[in-house]
């Protein structure tokens, strides 16, 4: 054995990882040279994209200056929101700390765009959670709903395409905006591809030219070589505590498309007649430059690790979506474990393998909003930060998992192999690598 390869397995067996899943892991590493390459591939295109669009828009050191106050002429904010336009094809941007979390800038592109009497359309189901009652599916206060504005949803047809005879009955003289969540989230839909988000598109736009169409952006950004503004989407929002903050950004969120959108989406956040003006960047806009510069390979290591964990968790048994082949949109892999002790040995490995507060042993406890315990395993630099190595789980049936992120594929690897430690300590993989309760799966 060459002389590192030996240190990195002493390492792995110190840091408390057995030799036979150290090696079980190796293997399947082996087998998905080609895939890694191809992932390596879009990074590589990705990250072009980026560096081309700073230099188009000129970043300089002045920008990563911090601003007070009213936050006028703030030419880093403003270099910053030309790049995200110049990068996605937008015409405008708004990327912004006051953007709270990825929830408030749904709301936030929603809210402005839509005034009382609109009508709001999601054709591909039931939106994220919390969604819910940024709409008013369940009510709640200073929801759309509130406001007169009236939503339908067009589910996925059995087979899991458009509906698009459903979809068309639904699209009225009030139909303003259609809402596309391109990440299935945690559904069990799958997450839609660009291509798939395009033939959606253009169906809709044939029906109505001028509704806006709004891509939910999150966890998918990086993911494939285009972005959903390039075939034909007006809106992308999404998080800077998810992909694109690149694990940097310790908060804000993005909007970017169509100037008229995004100028009401301003004027919205700060105030009419103030808009893009105002806001000042205090101290956190160059970690949000440096966090879209490194977002192509953070999404590429959390990617890298999705595809080992469904190569790792099917083989020995268990059901995963996405499955071990299937081509990737986003970056959230689901695994079930069909018993509650699996869900919560997978949680801690995760947390045993994180940079901080691995030392702390997560345990099952009651949320609000959910009808059930549940277990989160995050040890992450930035608060909640999923673009970060995290997992989570409802512990009912089937006793899934969700997990996804991972700074580095390295970090990734290691999380999914004490992960698999743990699975085995508890007796629910066996020594030969197989599920112990496939009978429940
Ligand atoms: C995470 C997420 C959101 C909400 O973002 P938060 O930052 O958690 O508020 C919305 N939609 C999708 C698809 C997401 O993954």
């Amino acid at each position: 054995m060459a002389m590192t390869e030996e240190l990195i397995e002493n390492k792995y067996i110190e840091m408390g990882i057995s030799k036979e899943v150290y090696e079980f892991g190796k293997e399947i590493e082996q087998g998905l040279k080609e895939r890694f390459d191809r992932i390596d591939q879009t990074t590589e295109y990705n990250q072009m994209k980026v560096i081309d669009a700073m230099q188009k828009c000129r970043v300089s050191a002045e920008c990563f200056q911090a601003t007070s106050g009213y936050g006028y002429n703030d030419i880093g904010r403003d270099t910053l929101e030309e790049v995200y336009a110049e990068c996605f094809h937008g015409e405008a941007a708004l990327v912004r700390p006051q953007i709270t979390c990825g929830t408030h800038a749904l709301a936030l592109a929603l809210m402005s765009n839509l005034r009382p009497g609109d009508e709001l359309l999601s054709p591909v189901g039931k939106p994220y959670d919390t969604l819910e009652e940024v709409i008013g599916i369940r009510p709640s206060k200073g929801s759309l709903a509130e406001y007169g504005i009236t939503y339908r949803q067009v589910d996925l047809l059995n087979n899991r395409d458009f509906d698009f005879e459903g979809i068309r009955a639904a699209i009225n003289e009030r139909t303003k905006l259609v809402t596309i969540q391109r990440s299935k989230g945690y559904e069990t839909r799958p997450t839609l591809s660009i291509a798939r988000i395009k033939e959606l598109i253009s169906f809709v736009k044939s029906i109505k030219p001028d509704v806006i169409c709004m891509v939910d952006n999150c966890y998918g950004e990086f993911v494939e070589e285009q972005e959903p503004l390039e075939v034909g989407a007006d809106m992308i929002v999404g998080s800077l505590i998810k992909n694109l903050g690149g694990g940097l950004a310790p908060i804000g969120g993005y909007i970017v498309g169509k100037k008229e959108c995004v100028d009401n989406a301003a004027y919205r956040l700060t105030s009419p007649g103030l808009g893009k003006e105002v806001g000042a960047s205090l101290g956190v806009i160059q970690s949000f430059y440096q966090g879209l510069f490194q977002a192509p390979t953070v999404v590429s290591g959390a990617l890298k690790g999705a595809i080992f964990a469904a190569n790792i968790f099917e083989k020995i048994g268990f059901p995963v979506i996405p499955n071990s082949t299937e081509s990737r949109h986003d970056i959230i892999q689901a695994v079930t474990f069909g018993c509650p002790e699996g869900v919560i040995a997978f949680c801690q490995g995760i947390q045993a393998a994180a940079p901080v507060d691995s030392y702390v042993t997560p345990e099952p406890w009651d949320m609000p909003g959910y009808d059930s315990q549940v277990i989160m395993a995050a040890g992450a630099f930035v608060q909640g930060s999923s673009i970060e190595l995290s997992a989570d789980g409802p512990i009912k049936p089937p006793y899934a998992v969700y997990f996804q992120g991972g700074l580095t594929w390295y970090h990734a690897k290691l999380g999914i192999l004490m992960a698999l430690q743990k699975l085995m300590d508890a007796g629910i993989v066996t020594k030969d690598f197989t599920a112990a309760n496939v009978k429940d799966l």
